[in-house]
């Protein structure tokens, strides 16, 4: 066990990580030299204000951006320097994803939602098949398959996005608030099943939020203000 008291070594780093876009002829610095770590079968929870950074930062830990400077790691491996291909398959393989938005297509079913992301992994009939039950089961939607996502309330469509994630039976589940356009009472479902795939499965789960109903959830918190972390021990000072 380390300082810290994590047991294991991290599953994700980064380290003097900075990004700047361009602003016409200047440029925004949404990040300030990053380094943080992200500790296995634990959920780290991300805070800030609006603007502070946190999807930036997510953005680039899942490999969908690119810092300007700095290093990123999974594991043993450089994810700043892979190129596109292997990034697809490094996101495909052991990340999840969860959005505010849910972001579930309109025209699908809710077991269609689930299985999409693995017909693009090309996998077998009969292991989508199965994957899609068990992730439906999990979070208590078996009788929605069938439906479309406005057939479905914001709680149920959040929840068969997690499935969708659950079914690529990833390492990672990154959460950018996704439990932002929920009710509380609706949110904490979500926050429930983020806490038993903790629990139960073992994954590791880094989510981005403003609720406090996460946050007293979270074993790990970090805050991000103006794209810098601040000291563990200043947060909510
Ligand atoms: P948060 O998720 O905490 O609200 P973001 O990471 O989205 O913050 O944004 C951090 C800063 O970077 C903001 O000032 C935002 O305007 C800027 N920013 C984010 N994405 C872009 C982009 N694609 N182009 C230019 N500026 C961006
Ligand atoms: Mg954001």
């Amino acid at each position: 066990m380390n300082a810290l008291g994590h047991i294991k070594p991290p599953i994700l780093r980064m380290h003097g990580v900075t990004r700047a876009y361009p602003m016409g002829n200047t440029e925004v610095l949404a990040l300030k030299g990053v380094s943080l770590d992200i500790f296995p079968s634990e959920m780290t929870a991300i805070i800030g204000r609006s603007g502070s950074g946190k999807t930036t930062l997510l953005n680039i830990l899942a490999g969908l951006d690119h810092p300007t400077s700095g290093e990123v790691w999974f594991k043993d491996q450089r994810v700043d320097l892979l190129n596109e291909s292997d990034l697809l398959r490094l996101r495909q393989e052991h990340f999840g994803f969860v959005f505010q938005s849910f972001g579930l297509l309109p025209l699908l079913s809710a077991a269609e939602n689930i299985g999409i992301p693995l017909r693009i992994r090309q996998l077998a009939r009969e292991e989508r098949e199965y994957r899609v039950q068990e992730a439906l089961e999990w979070v208590g939607l078996t009788g929605r398959s069938k439906h479309r996502p406005y057939e479905m309330s914001g709680g149920e469509q959040q929840r068969i996005a997690l499935a969708r994630a659950l079914a690529g039976q990833p390492e990672l589940i990154l959460a950018d608030e996704p439990t932002g356009q929920l009710d509380s009472h609706i949110g904490q479902q979500i926050i429930d099943l983020l806490r038993r795939i903790v629990r139960e499965r073992q994954m590791t789960v880094v989510v981005i939020t403003h609720d406090p109903q996460v946050i007293a959830e979270a074993d790990t918190i970090h805050e991000l203000r103006d794209g810098a972390l601040i000291d563990p021990q200043k947060v909510y000072s």
